[in-house]
């Protein structure tokens, strides 16, 4: 059995630039390219994959841009990732299309596990790795998830603002992290299903739910966190700090 890992780095960040604040200096890389004590971001997260013993290939999806300068960055500064020899390939208008078109790459067996891994989210350790990898072979689909401490409302947006429509309970929730590991003739089901109907789902999960394949949770952890905002920048150097 081999595992693919598929990292969707072609996002613009625009969430990222809309919550600029002003109190930290104006991003002017994208977050994925943004540096974590003089690491990009990106290379943060490449590194927990290429360092883990399971892992065979990886694919990461850029935009076409970016790719030829990431590429000099790997070979110049990071010679223990270009060992590894991860495939860079172009990104898509949305995440979905970003890993399909590296999906469509990876030639796989069908029991071979491909992980879906955010590029934003660089704490992700190799136990956790190895927990989804192991629940994907066995269950065919699972994801890092974390239990909900806040409550939960269920809302419509209004031009007032939210009004909330009900309350879910906790216990029923989970949210949702990556990675997210599926042995490949699932994923590739769900995702050839999902082409056909026009679906769009925000990951990976969604797509092999709506296929009927169930989808096991495995422990995911608080450091896991997916840099978004700007903020999320001062948390990930606390954790950089403390890890
Ligand atoms: O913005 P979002 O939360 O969807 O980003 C999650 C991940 O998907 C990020 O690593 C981002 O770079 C990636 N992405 C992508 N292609 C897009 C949009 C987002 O690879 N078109």
């Amino acid at each position: 059995m081999k595992v693919f890992v598929i990292i969707p780095a072609a996002g613009l960040g625009t969430r990222m630039i809309s919550a600029w604040s002003g109190k930290r200096e104006k991003p002017v890389a994208t977050k994925q390219f943004t540096e974590l004590d003089g690491v990009p971001v990106l290379v943060r997260t490449l590194a927990n994959f290429a360092g883990s013993p399971d892992v065979s290939q990886i694919y990461v999806a850029l935009r076409a841009s970016e790719i030829g300068p990431f590429r000099e960055r790997l070979r110049k500064d990071f010679p223990e990732i270009v060992a590894k020899n991860p495939v860079l390939v172009e990104g898509g208008e949305h995440r979905q299309a970003s890993v399909g078109n590296a999906l469509a790459q990876v030639s796989a067996a069908s029991d071979d596990v491909v992980l879906v891994h955010d590029a934003v989210r660089p704490f992700v350790t190799h136990d956790m790795i190895r927990e989804v990898i192991q629940a994907a072979q066995r269950y065919g689909a699972a994801i890092a998830g974390v239990p909900a401490v806040d409550t939960v409302k269920q809302v419509e947006r209004t031009a007032e603002g939210a009004v909330i429509k009900a309350t879910i309970p906790r216990q029923q929730v989970v949210l949702a992290q990556t990675p997210q590991g599926f042995r490949y003739e699932v994923l590739k089901k769900a995702f050839d299903e999902a082409t056909a109907d026009g679906f769009a789902g925000t990951d990976e999960a969604s797509l092999v739910e709506r296929s009927g394949h169930p989808v096991m949770v495995v422990m995911g952890a608080a450091s896991n966190i997916k840099i978004t905002t700007p903020a999320d920048f001062d948390l990930a150097e606390f954790y950089l700090k403390h890890s």
